[in-house]
């Protein structure tokens, strides 16, 4: 036994808490791989650090207060995970002990009201974009700071709200049938990125069911330690979901991190077992159409594109290849790899609120290794990274696009 948590007091996540704070030796492989160590050069902000932070807190020595700056710090970023030798699990700690922390620590009203509004309109597309377009036109001075930087990385002007049938056809002879989470902001910021999914999928003979009833994936809810409402939303998403589909796909790589922890989310509730078969019908797009393997010819495409792997792809979902792979059958694209590939570019859900330093300094650093490339275009999997990445290179001035793995294969399919 190599710790003490009281695992029987602290409910159904203690157990997946206590297992990765057991599985860590305290080797320190993992504080090259941190954002947050390479920024702050401190200990108790890198993953070997918190986890000894969150253990003392889970076995009753050190109050949550106590630990909490370093714990808020955390991306959630997951580089951690594949960095270490030894397996440490390492996300099952740190959202089951946000959702601890969440109950046991009073935060400062003004911070209360922030996290109140955010999980108010966020995970809700008609408020998000009234939310979005009154912060626009408010006296974006007035605001704190957080506020500010989430508002800076919001377009101008937003583009047109869109609708979605519930059903598109499969062109030519049908492959498969899956059904696609549209995600909420994604739909509100860039509901293109939906648009050319749907395309690329029915060109290439997917037949695609849009569930009415679909709500937020909950990563939010999830990643801010309000299990309650990440429950809520993982609940309607597995009633709102066919079982009549090949798979579950998502298009923005936090919902689809956040859905494959649905079995966590729900541990120890009735919905434990239906959440785990979940899950695993749960992927990428890219991971589905690698695997499917594209059917429509691919048009020539004279474009140098950096590809940015977002954390909740490649450390969350494994999925570093598909994209890669999908974008090399372009003939003509040339694809650069970005320096410091691992590392996040400061996006991470609501992170610009919650740390705007270090999310600005990761994103200008994002942003200098994409322009490094040289390439015309970057290309991600994530909207939450699209929007830093977008703002960080407009802040320097580059010349560079930036676009969904979706959005280029679109235009690859379009005659030239
Ligand atoms: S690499 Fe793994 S085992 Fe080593 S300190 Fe980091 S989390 Fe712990
Ligand atoms: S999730 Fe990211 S920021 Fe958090 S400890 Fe792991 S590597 Fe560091």
């Amino acid at each position: 036994m190599l710790h003490a948590i009281p695992t029987d007091q602290l409910g159904p996540l203690g157990e997946p808490m206590a297992k990765a704070v057991s599985a860590c030796v305290h080797c320190g492989f993992c504080l090259a791989a941190c954002p947050t160590y390479r920024e702050l050069g401190q200990e108790m902000d890198t993953p070997r650090g918190r986890i000894v932070l969150m253990k003392e807190v889970l076995e009753g020595k050190m109050s949550v207060e106590a630990a909490q700056p370093h714990v808020d710090r955390c991306l959630g970023c997951l580089a951690c995970e594949p960095a270490c030798p030894s397996g440490v699990p390492y996300r099952d700690l740190i959202s089951p002990f946000r959702a601890l922390a969440a109950k046991k620590m009073k935060r400062g009203l003004l911070e209360r009201m922030r996290r109140f509004l955010a999980a108010q309109t966020v995970p809700f597309p008609g408020r998000f974009r009234l939310a979005a377009m009154m912060g626009r036109i408010g006296r974006m001075g007035l605001m704190p700071k957080s506020w500010r930087a989430m508002l800076e990385l919001m377009p101008e002007t937003l583009p047109p709200a869109q609708t979605w049938e519930a059903h598109y056809a499969a062109q030519g002879e049908k492959r498969a049938r899956v059904a696609l989470l549209l995600g909420c902001a994604q739909q509100v910021l860039d509901p293109d990125i939906n648009t050319a999914t749907i395309e690329v999928l029915t060109r290439n003979g997917v037949e695609v069911v849009i569930p009415r009833s679909q709500g937020c994936c909950g990563g939010l809810a999830w990643h801010t330690g309000d299990l309650e409402a990440a429950r809520a939303f993982a609940r309607q998403n597995l009633d709102a979901f066919p079982d009549d589909v090949d798979a579950i796909l998502t298009n923005a790589a936090g919902c689809g991190s956040a859905m494959h922890e649905y079995h966590l989310v729900l541990r120890g509730t009735p919905d434990e077992t239906r959440a785990e078969a979940f899950r695993h019908r749960v992927m990428d797009v890219s991971v589905f159409l690698a695997r499917l393997g594209l059917r429509e010819p691919l048009r020539e495409m004279k474009l140098k594109a950096a590809y940015h792997d977002a954390c909740h792809l490649s450390n969350a979902q494994n999925v570093r290849k598909q994209p890669r792979d999908l974008l090399k059958a372009i003939p003509g694209l040339q694809l650069l790899e970005i320096a410091d590939a691992h590392l996040c570019c400061g996006s991470a859900g609501s992170y610009n609120m919650d740390q705007p330093e270090i999310a600005s300094s990761l994103g200008e650093q994002k942003a200098k290794h994409i322009l490094a490339t040289g390439a015309e275009v970057v290309v991600t999997g994530n909207i939450g990274c699209m929007t830093q990445v977008r703002l960080h290179l407009k802040k320097l001035g580059a010349p560079v696009q930036v676009k969904h793995t979706m959005q280029v294969l679109q235009e690859a399919h379009q005659p030239g």
